[in-house]
């Protein structure tokens, strides 16, 4: 039996280590620590582990399930929340207006639905295009090859801000380094972000990086890393 005191200590000690990868892989980069947001993915945990994160000044918080998510912003309070699931669009009006940014964007019909959805809000939502760099099937996103195109009309759309792209690269096999299996992947989520901001200065940010490959990612370019078990620990399984 975890007491809360030993919930807020451990998540605060592997919070300050990952923080200091972070900086660290930005160094090597040559990059500001600034320029990396992380989201704390918080799924399967409870509204406790959110509320912890907020106490320790971590304000972004990533769920991949609707439902999951609204129930845990009916519990806490303060969080910007990032949706980083498969999203149906029946599920749009969930997410919509209560997502800070929706990171799984990855058809034209789901855009759709989701500026339809975000018409009364008064701001666009805020997105960005997931995109399958690896082709890997088990994997949302779109095709690297229709990225650009899906991309232009996504702009199109009235009520959406597309600011970047979100991958999640294939799982590397047994023998292979995870970070190093991952890091061709990041590099071509990079280059299809250049070409995008070539057109569209809008389009800055990469959504890439968890917890077996962040540093990678943040080498690779990475402004928005998403870890979860580097964090929290491994993920309580059962029901919920
Ligand atoms: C679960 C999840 C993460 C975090 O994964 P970890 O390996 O636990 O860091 C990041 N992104 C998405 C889309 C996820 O579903």
């Amino acid at each position: 039996m975890t007491t809360t005191g030993d919930i807020v200590g451990d998540i605060a000690a592997r919070l300050e280590e990952v923080q200091e990868r972070i900086d660290a892989a930005c160094e090597r980069a040559g990059r500001a620590p600034s320029s990396v947001t992380l989201v704390a993915v918080t799924k399967t945990h409870p509204a406790e582990v959110v509320r912890t994160l907020l106490d320790l000044g971590i304000y972004d918080i990533g769920e991949n399930r609707v439902d999951e998510m609204v129930a845990k912003m009916a519990d806490v309070t303060g969080a910007r929340w990032h949706f980083v699931g498969r999203l149906q669009s029946n599920k749009a009006r969930d997410v919509v207006g209560r997502a800070v940014v929706v990171h799984s964007v990855d058809r034209a019909s789901l855009a759709r639905a989701l500026s339809r959805r975000a018409e009364g809000e008064g701001v666009p939502q805020r997105v960005l295009l997931q995109v399958n760099v690896g082709d890997d099937p088990g994997k949302g996103g779109c095709r690297p090859e229709d990225a650009l195109d899906l991309l232009e009309g996504i702009r199109e759309l009235p009520h959406l801000a597309v600011e970047g792209l979100m991958t999640i690269p294939p799982l590397p096999s047994a023998r292979e380094d995870p970070a190093e299996a991952a890091r061709p992947h990041f590099a071509t989520l990079r280059e299809l972000r250049d070409a995008a901001r070539e057109r569209w200065p809008e389009v800055v940010h990469l959504s890439m990086g968890m917890s077996a490959d962040f540093e990678a990612a943040v080498g690779e370019g990475a402004t928005i890393v998403r870890v979860g078990t580097a964090l929290l620990g491994p993920r309580p399984t059962g029901p919920g």
